[in-house]
This record gives structure tokens, C-alpha cells and sequence, in this order.
């Protein structure tokens, strides 16, 4: 196969390549190194390229895979992380100045779950600081273009993750999402994005933004490879008292190219006042396939409560980032003020000058909504709007086993478009966040175009039921195209 397509395969596709001994570890690293050197300096999906490191690790694998004969699905397949999942050894600065030069002394569980299976990391990905965003205009080191079309963003916050896959500089990445940030980046890239059950994967290395709301989760470039990776990450970890013990399925398992009667719904909340009509083209399209298929689809599905998630994530989410920031003082990790007379200058100009705006913005509101005398009014407030999504999504499920919505209202925008209205930024996680608030699984997957521009359509499950998401998922992407479409960056 020419090298030039290497960076171009999937994960199960690059892995029966390697087990027949096709191709190396060492060509197919040296493939997307080539595509970053190439194209980095149009998209800038990376904070840190690991190309030394990565050439030496895939040396070392193709000499195990030699020697032992022993090859998983991960097993020599070069993958991009988030910059915000520590990596033992490789700078992590969560894309902001605060932890520009951190050097984690140990590795989150997904890195060791992965460089357990000798994965080989490439790379670490920008990002919107801290994980607040949705465009990776947030970075506090430059933008993440979206390959489709330069002039506008990735989404976020895994912005650089999603570019990455899409643009072949990895095989596939490792993201985090609190709100929406794996699968709305995913929408806009036509990648897959997953967000895991609360729960279901480790937290244990995640830098952390909103704990109660923040999972790890892939970004792939088909359903398969999003079955693959689960298999690698997820399962109940003793440094994250939040995991889970459920046993691990085979997440390929239920990988079947059929839905008959499965019944989905297609709640009415998501398509939201401002919804682009190609989005909503592109859904009710995907939805008449999965009918084709054999589904059951009740249009007419409807989650009321919805339309109190956003407010209630802004308060819940910069309340708990409000508490897990307070660790940046200066002293315990990254940046620090050099110059400061006294404790109390240092921690207020490390801060100044270590966060930006939109980090400020999050502890501002947090903090006030925390505060005494607010507390009841804001913070409890949204906690029981909270329990009444949980409750509304598991009736929801009484019903359906799935809901299809779209992943985001728009198409990517324009760089800066949303940057001065930070309102205008929230809404594009409007119809994701609901999803991180339940705490239940969901996926996004490649469900259309509007000119050049991609289209994400979200399939939402149960909580623990990642299979179902996926057969869904895998059953309309077999039935698609659009998930094999790959941009030209010019
Ligand atoms: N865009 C949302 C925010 O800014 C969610 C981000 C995320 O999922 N990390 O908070």
C-alpha cells in the first residue's frame, strides 16, 4: 500500500495490515507524522507533536508484535490524546498558560489501559483551555482550523482531536467531554465521537473541568473503531471512586447492520429555535433510513425538561470548575508569578496572568453561584433541575430504546463569529449537554453534508447501554457513505 494512505486507515483496517505483517508500526507512525508535518501549519490540531518518542515506540512494538506474536486490536496504532489527559513523560497543558510546561509524573488509566495494548501516541491535541469551549478558540496558544473549510472552527473542546483523525495526522484520538466536547467536534470534522455513561470509563488522570459531568471517550473514524477503543478504556478503576464495577461487554459484539424493532424517538426539544435547516434536512433524513432499516421511529418523542439544561450546565459546570481550579495557586503545580512579595500577590497574579478570559468568566460565575446567600437560589436550584432530567431521560427510555437528535443546531462556523457572545457560544452544546447532565451514553456520528460542510447526527442511550448506541450507530453508517468522505485541506 502507498504510504501516503496509511494515515488514511482505521483502526481495524491498519490492525489487519499489521497482523499479516503488510505494513509496520514504524510505516504506518511515519505516515501521519509525515501528513502533520505537511498540514499542521494550515489546521493546528497539535500543542505537542511526540514524533521522536512515537518512532522509538513503534520500533520497539514492531520488535514485540516479531518476537512475541503478540498483537491486540491497539497494538501499534498511532493515536492522538486531548492535552488534557495526563501523559507521563509529555507535556499535558490542558491548552492553557497555566500549565504550559507541566510534565505529569504518571499516566491517566486510559493511557495505561492503551499503552497496555502498545498503542503508539503521536501527539498531544489543542483544545479550548481547561476543556470551556466549543470552537478551540479558547486555547491559550492559537485556534485548531476545521479541515473542510479553514476559515471556520473545529468545535470543541476536543477541536484538536477531531481534526487529527479527520485530517490523518492519528489513526484515531482520545477526547474528553463534559457538554458536548467529543461529539460536537466530532459533528463538525464527520468523525465519530462517543461520549461514555458517567461512570463507565476512568477519570483517574483526566485534568478535571466539571467532575460530576467530565468522561473520556474516542474519536474514530467509523462505529468500529469507536467499539474498539471502549474495549481498551472502559471498565472499573480503584483510583476513580466514581467507576463503575459493571462488567466490560464486547463492544463490537452488537455491531450488526440492523435495527428491526428497535424503537427511537425523536424528541422535539432537540430541534431547537435556530436550527439550521440543513441540520434539520440531514436529521430527518437519517431518521427515514434508520425507518428503512426496520426501526420504529415516534417522531412526536418529547423531553420537556430540556429546555432548562443549558441554564442548569451553567451553573452546575463552572460552580464544580470553580472548586477544581482553586488547586492552580501557584505553588502545587505549573505557572507561578516569580516576583511576587507575598502569598497573597503571588496566588492573585499567578491567576491573572495563568487563566484566560474564559476560564475568569467560569470561576466568576461558579464562585458566585456557590456563594452564601446565592447558593440555594443558584447551585441547589439547578441540582434539582438535574434530577428532573435524570428522571424525565429514564422514562424516556421506558419507551424508546434510543433517541436520535442532531449533534449540533449549525453547521461549523466562522472563526470569531461567537467569540465576543459567549451566550451564542454556550448554544451550540445545546442539544450534548443534556446528555452529560443525565449522565447517559451518546454517540455522534456522520450523518450528511450541507455543501462542504459536515453534519453530525447524536444517537442517545441508555445508561450502561453503549451497545445499543453503537448498533445503531454501525447499522446507519453501514447503510451511509458519509463517514468514508475525507477532507482536502487547501
Ligand atoms: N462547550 C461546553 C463548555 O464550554 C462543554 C465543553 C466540554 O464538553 N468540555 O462548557
Amino acid at each position: 500500500m502507498h504510504e501516503q494512505e496509511l494515515n488514511q486507515l482505521t483502526i481495524h483496517e491498519a490492525h489487519e495490515l499489521l497482523k499479516s505483517r503488510q505494513v509496520s508500526a514504524v510505516e504506518l507512525t511515519q505516515s501521519v507524522l509525515k501528513r502533520t508535518s505537511e498540514g499542521e501549519d494550515r489546521v493546528r490540531a497539535c500543542i505537542t507533536v511526540t514524533d521522536d518518542i512515537a518512532l522509538a515506540e513503534a520500533a520497539r512494538v514492531d520488535n514485540h508484535i516479531r518476537t512475541s506474536g503478540e498483537i491486540t486490536p491497539l497494538t501499534g496504532i498511532p493515536v492522538m490524546i486531548k492535552d488534557v489527559i495526563c501523559t507521563r513523560g509529555i507535556r499535558t497543558t490542558c491548552g492553557s498558560k497555566m500549565l504550559e510546561h507541566f510534565v505529569p509524573p504518571y499516566d491517566a488509566t486510559v493511557i495505561e489501559k492503551i499503552r497496555a495494548e502498545n498503542a503508539i501516541i503521536v501527539g498531544k491535541a489543542n483544545m479550548d483551555e481547561f476543556a470551556m469551549g466549543s470552537s478551540n478558540e479558547h486555547s491559550a496558544f492559537f485556534p485548531t482550523r476545521n479541515p473542510w473549510d479553514l476559515s471556520r472552527v473545529p468545535g470543541g473542546s476536543s477541536g484538536g482531536s477531531a481534526v487529527a483523525v479527520a485530517a490523518g495526522e492519528a489513526i484515531y484520538a482520545l477526547g474528553s467531554d463534559t457538554g458536548g466536547s467529543n461529539r460536537q467536534p466530532a459533528g463538525f470534522c464527520n468523525v465519530v465521537g462517543l461520549k461514555p455513561t458517567y461512570g463507565r470509563v476512568s477519570r483517574f488522570g483526566l485534568i478535571a473541568f466539571a467532575s460530576s459531568l467530565d468522561q473520556i471517550g474516542p474519536m474514530t473514524r467509523d462505529v468500529t473503531d469507536c467499539a474498539l477503543v471502549m474495549n481498551a478504556i472502559a471498565g472499573h478503576d480503584p483510583q476513580d471512586s466514581t467507576s463503575v464495577p459493571h462488567p466490560v461487554p464486547d463492544y463490537t459484539r452488537k455491531l450488526i447492520p440492523d435495527v428491526k424493532g428497535l424503537r427511537l424517538g425523536v424528541p422535539r426539544e432537540y430541534l431547537v429555535e435556530g436550527t439550521e435547516s440543513e441540520v434539520r434536512l440531514a436529521l430527518e433524513a437519517s431518521v427515514k433510513k434508520l425507518s428503512e432499516l426496520g426501526a420504529e421511529i415516534d417522531w412526536e418523542a418529547s423531553l420537556p425538561y430540556t429546555r432548562y439544561a443549558l441554564t442548569a450546565f451553567y451553573i452546575l459546570a463552572p460552580s464544580e470548575a470553580s472548586a477544581n481550579l482553586a488547586r492552580y495557586d501557584g505553588v502545587k503545580y505549573g505557572f507561578s508569578v516569580p516576583d511576587a512579595r507575598n502569598v497573597i500577590e503571588a496566588t492573585e497574579r499567578t491567576r491573572e496572568e495563568g487563566f484566560g478570559p474564559e476560564v475568569k468568566r467560569r470561576i466568576m460565575l461558579g464562585t458566585y453561584a456557590l456563594s452564601s446567600g446565592y447558593h440555594d437560589a443558584h447551585y441547589l436550584r439547578a441540582q434539582k433541575v438535574r434530577t428532573l432530567i435524570i428522571r424525565e431521560f429514564d422514562r424516556a427510555f421506558e419507551r424508546y430504546d434510543a433517541l436520535i437528535t442532531p449533534t449540533s443546531p449549525t453547521v461549523p462556523f466562522k472563526l470569531g463569529d461567537k467569540l465576543e457572545d459567549p451566550v451564542q457560544m454556550y448554544l451550540s452544546d445545546v442539544c450534548t449537554l443534556p446528555i452529560n447532565i443525565a449522565g447517559v451514553p451518546a454517540i455522534s456520528v456522520p450523518g450528511g453534508f450541507a455543501g462542504s460542510l459536515p453534519i453530525g447526527v447524536q444517537i442517545v442511550g441508555r445508561p450502561f447501554d453503549e451497545e445499543t448506541v453503537l448498533r445503531v450507530a454501525y447499522a446507519y453508517e453501514q447503510a451511509t457513505d458519509w463517514h468514508t468522505r475525507r477532507p482536502e485541506i487547501r
